[in-house]
């Protein structure tokens, strides 16, 4: 896999977003598979969207690409909040590729976000555009990574360093068992990965997620027993592979 941009394709082109953009895309084109499927090749969507859209013939997956110089971090700038928003209820959102590139346009790291881990609660509202502004009270949104489990951040590139293609293919399959379209389950099971994945010990007992019970409460203030919606969460993962029953409040996480 090649890692840097083709400069010499951004050379007719004299806006910056707009040179990350025709390299960052032709950057996917020539190099990534599709990392739901291995497929060899994902194209780009000739859609007429000022977002860079892609699809695999393979299995129909839709990706559309961030890019970022530097650091990732904590979040990331998308485009209208409300468009956002309106895509992921509608269950018609893409899957999300997050590349960040260094400034010597070399591609540092490269993300899968799977699409059924993006809810509302992980989309931040920026502030409205003030009234001098072109486009006066218009509102973007930030994507919060910090706020999606570590399980469904599948690293394709990891600083600088290209990870195996099964090993990518496959934590895509595994997390994909966790797919649901209903979005208060898909906020409850990120809440409740969110609460296992801050327990720093790989065995944990109930009573440590219990721990959690009143910052879910005031998540999901229309449901009345938190502590059973952590237990059936609890079920799911284990059903799914992602949690073992020790017996006795007693659980192991399985990575
Ligand atoms: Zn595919």
């Amino acid at each position: 896999m090649e890692l840097h941009f083709n400069e010499a394709l951004a050379l007719s082109y004299k806006s910056q977003p707009q040179k990350i953009r025709v390299m960052s895309e032709r950057w996917v084109e020539d190099n990534m598979y599709c990392p739901c499927c291995g497929n060899l090749h994902i194209m780009k969507l000739e859609n007429n969207k000022p977002v860079s859209d892609f699809c695999c013939k393979g299995c129909g997956a839709v990706f559309e690409l961030k890019s970022k110089q530097g650091k990732i971090g904590k979040k990331i700038i998308d485009g209208a909040y409300k468009t956002m928003i309106d895509r992921i209820t509608g269950a018609t959102n893409p899957e999300l590729f997050v590349l960040s590139y260094t400034a010597d346009f070399e591609v540092k790291s490269f993300w899968l976000i799977p699409r059924f881990f993006l809810t509302p609660q992980v989309i931040e509202k920026r502030k409205k555009l003030p009234p001098t502004a072109k486009r006066a009270g218009w509102e973007g949104c930030n994507i919060l990574y910090e706020k999606i489990p570590a399980q469904a951040r599948i690293e394709v590139i990891t600083d600088a360093k290209v990870n195996d293609k099964l090993d990518v293919v496959g934590q895509y399959n595994r997390i994909k068992k966790l797919q649901t379209d209903n979005l208060e389950s898909r906020g409850w099971m990120i809440d409740v990965l969110n609460c296992i994945n801050a327990i720093p010990e790989e065995k944990f007992l109930l009573r440590e997620v219990y721990a959690y019970a009143e910052e879910l409460q005031m998540k999901h203030s229309s449901n009345h027993n938190v502590e059973a919606k952590i237990r059936q969460q609890l079920q799911v993962l284990r059903d799914k592979g992602f949690v073992e029953f020790l017996g006795k409040g007693c659980y192991k996480k399985i990575v």
